[in-house]
């Protein structure tokens, strides 16, 4: 297995991983500390280099926590975080990026993102952003859970051509990106990102994939040696999306890294496609 996964283009010319490892829920039990440690370094060690994170995540805890996996290792890892909507001003994303990276340990992010969006003016946001770009406290910025309209709104504003990511909910039951949003970064080389992988929502405890128990995802992971979750992943990593899957446990997280050496067939797609069918008409884009 190669040291390092994928990397897709930016906008700006740099590259980001196309696998990589979330953080929802991390930080915020003393008693699971060690353990997320552990499995963030163990991603580092197996090339699942991108990290993604959010001030809100344990309010900064999963921050602190990066911070200790990713210690000595700075020059190794791909940070990305996310300001709180109502810190999104001008002066107050700059103040909540100088904590994030005070909590991380580092001088710089590679992305910072607009967690979704609130009250505060998008312009305002992305001056802000502009502003990180030009002290390196970021290398590239851009948003989450931005539907089309949105998104056109924010590019058309200054600083809105260097947005490089938008990060939503995306998996293969929850394909209504495919109807205008995701054609329509693709066609402007706005890399997407892709949450809840393997639509097991960190914050929904108790609610099992629907994904993990289908008999089509278990019949196509059966053919190709591999666990639903898997082919879940292969799945958005053919699409050169983003996946930014959570895992804690040592287990799921060296799965989670060989699925990106799945390559799922012409047969696999199509049972998937009738599965877990695209939408046919525009989908508000769903949020968790
Ligand atoms: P997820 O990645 O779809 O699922 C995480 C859950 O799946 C965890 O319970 C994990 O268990 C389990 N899991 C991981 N790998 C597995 C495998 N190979 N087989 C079976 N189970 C596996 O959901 P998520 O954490 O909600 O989303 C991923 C990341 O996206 C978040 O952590 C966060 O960084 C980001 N996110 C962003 C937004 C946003 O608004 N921008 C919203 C939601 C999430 P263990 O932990 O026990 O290993």
């Amino acid at each position: 297995m190669p040291a390092e996964v994928r990397t897709l283009p930016l906008l700006t010319g740099r590259r980001i991983p196309i696998l990589g490892q979330g953080t929802w829920g991390m930080g915020e039990s003393a008693a699971k500390r060690a353990g997320e440690i552990a499995a963030l370094r163990l991603g580092l060690d197996l090339g699942m280099t991108l990290i993604d994170t959010a001030e809100m995540y344990g309010e900064g805890g999963a921050e602190e926590v990066i911070g200790e996996a990713i210690a000595g290792r700075r020059e190794e890892a791909f940070l990305v975080s996310k300001v709180y909507p109502h810190n999104a001003t001008r002066q107050g994303a700059v103040e909540a990026c100088e904590r994030s990276l005070r909590r991380l340990g580092t001088d710089y992010l590679d992305v910072y993102l607009l967690h979704w969006r609130g009250a505060v003016p998008l312009a305002e946001t992305l001056a802000a952003f502009q502003a990180l770009r030009a002290a390196g406290k970021i290398r590239d910025c851009g948003v989450s859970n931005l539907d089309l309209d949105d998104l056109t709104e924010a590019r058309d504003l200054p600083g809105g051509q260097a947005m490089v990511t938008n990060q939503v909910l995306y998996n293969l039951t929850h394909r209504g990106i495919e109807w205008d949003l995701l054609p329509w970064c693709q066609e402007r080389g706005i890399v997407t990102m892709a949450y809840c992988p393997i639509d097991q929502p960190t914050g929904h405890t108790g609610r099992r994939s629907p994904l993990l128990t289908h008999g089509v995802a278990q019949e196509a992971a059966r053919r190709h040696g591999a666990t639903p979750a898997q082919i879940a992943l292969a799945w958005l990593l053919q699409r050169d999306v983003v996946a930014i899957p959570k895992a804690s446990q040592p287990k799921h997280v060296r799965e989670n890294r060989r699925a990106a050496e799945l390559r799922l067939a012409a047969e696999d797609l199509q049972e998937l496609d009738e599965a877990f069918p695209p939408p046919r008409r525009k989908q508000p884009l769903a949020m968790r």
